[in-house]
């Protein structure tokens, strides 16, 4: 590898869900594009995640009242939420903007983007595998969120009717029937909100592979390579200077997940985009089956059924990004899958840590840069990264083409900061 090497129109940092949705969608409108990853594609968060496709997602965690909670959720040591003690002071900038971001108007402002962006989010899915060899990862499906009763349910209130104002719709499912379409799960909890036009992955890391393999095969580039830094020519980003050498580069996209910090810092400035660490055990064998992904509300984790088992996935822990895992979230997931399901096998099951790139008002950068024309951002896409990725990729092959974007692009600039 060397810097003579021709440029190809479009290298895109980050064989992520995100990058590779870009690099198809760029692909499909005739552009020659490259991917640069450290790792092979689908290994880092995309890897991990629950698997659905979450359209119920305009709503971003941080509801209006969110900061009374906030004591609570941490206290409990089987709850969703834990800070490492060296690490409160770093993140008490972030954490207030998060915090000031649930005001009631800018709540609603941020529930109307996401919702723009989520539209269509799982025939997206669903039409994009189907044209790159992919359809076996990913399907439409009910998405339930479980309650023990219904004073648990309006104790969500909040949330459902934002979601509802959004056109979300759904079914409430109770008691028997509840217990007929999923019998494994515990008899105490007697109430579900049964989502329509979700759907899941059964396996997020494959979808990326299956993909990114069909962008091989239409003529793509996947390059393994660790970038170091950005080099710049006449002021104007002209290599990507890697571990194996340095890679000639014309247009650039940025969806290098929760490390495009470090590559924007370098290109506009420092933005206040933040590691939320989530957490997976996937059940081997589990000796249940079960037949749809199932948020349970209470405890913000979700139970995917994947292609080996079922995934028990979520939680929050805001710690060093460098940091090793926290088993005891592990332990937490370990509590939760046993309450939700009494008759479950946990005798073989494998643990994993990611990074949910987050910004503090819970919407993703999709945004030319504010220095260089031919420099492009998508990430920050915290909890929504795999739903998102497809329409992302679109969003950005507009920009990167000079089309105009079918929805407004401003909330998602880099410019907000
Ligand atoms: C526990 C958990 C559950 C989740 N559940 C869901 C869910 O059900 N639905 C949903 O929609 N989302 C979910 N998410 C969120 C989703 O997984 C992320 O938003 C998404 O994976 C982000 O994708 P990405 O492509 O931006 O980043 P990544 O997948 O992290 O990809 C970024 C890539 O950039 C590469 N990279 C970075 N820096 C460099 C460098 N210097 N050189 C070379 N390569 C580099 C990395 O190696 C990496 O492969 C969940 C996340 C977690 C943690």
């Amino acid at each position: 590898m060397n810097a003579l090497q021709t440029a190809p129109q479009v290298t895109v940092i980050g064989a992520g869900i995100v990058g590779i949705c870009c690099a198809l969608a760029l692909q499909k409108r005739g552009q020659q594009v490259r991917v640069v990853d450290k790792f092979a594609p689908g290994e880092a968060t995309s890897f991990g995640n629950a698997g659905v496709l979450a359209e119920c997602g305009c709503v971003p965690v941080n509801l209006p009242g969110f900061v009374r909670k906030v004591p609570q959720l941490m206290l409990d040591p089987q709850g969703p939420l834990s800070i490492s003690a060296g690490y409160m002071h770093r993140i008490a900038p972030w954490g207030m903007s998060f915090m000031l971001n649930s005001r009631r108007g800018k709540f609603e402002q941020v529930a109307d983007a996401m919702s723009s962006l989520l539209q269509d989010a799982t025939e997206r899915h669903v039409s994009l595998a189907a044209d790159n060899a992919a359809s076996e990862w990913v399907c439409a499906s009910p998405y339930y969120y479980l309650y023990k009763d219904e004073a648990d349910f309006r104790a969500d209130s909040t949330a459902w009717q934002a979601r509802e104002q959004r056109g979300i719709t759904y079914d409430i499912l109770q008691g028997e029937a509840l217990a007929a379409a999923e019998p494994a799960i515990a008899e105490q909890y007697k109430y579900a909100v049964s989502l329509h036009n979700h759907g899941f992955s059964r396996n997020p890391e494959k979808l990326v592979k299956a993909l990114a393999a069909s962008f091989v095969s239409k003529g793509g580039e996947v390059i393994q390579a660790d970038i170091r830094d950005i080099l710049f020519t006449d002021n104007q980003p002209s290599g990507l200077l890697t571990h194996k050498g340095v890679l000639s580069i014309n247009k650039l996209v940025v969806a290098a997940g929760v490390w495009s910090r470090t590559l924007a810092a370098r290109l506009d400035r420092d933005i206040p985009l933040q590691s939320e660490r989530g957490y997976h055990i996937e059940v081997h064998n589990p000796g249940v089956s079960l037949g749809k992904p199932i948020m349970y509300a209470a405890g913000k984790l979700v139970a995917t059924p994947m292609e080996k088992g079922i995934r028990f996935a979520g939680l929050v822990e805001f710690a060093e990004l460098d940091s090793l895992p926290n088993r005891d979230f592990c332990h937490r997931l370990l509590y939760h899958a046993r309450r939700l399901f009494p008759q479950i096998c946990l005798d073989d099951f494998t643990e994993w840590m990611g990074n949910r790139p987050s910004m503090p008002d819970s919407l993703p950068v999709i945004s030319q840069s504010e220095n260089f024309a031919d420099v492009f951002y998508a990430f920050g896409h915290q909890h929504m990264g795999l739903t998102l990725g497809p329409h992302t990729g679109e969003l950005i092959a507009d920009l990167v083409s000079g089309r105009q974007p079918k929805i407004d692009l401003q909330p998602f600039s880099i410019r907000r900061f």
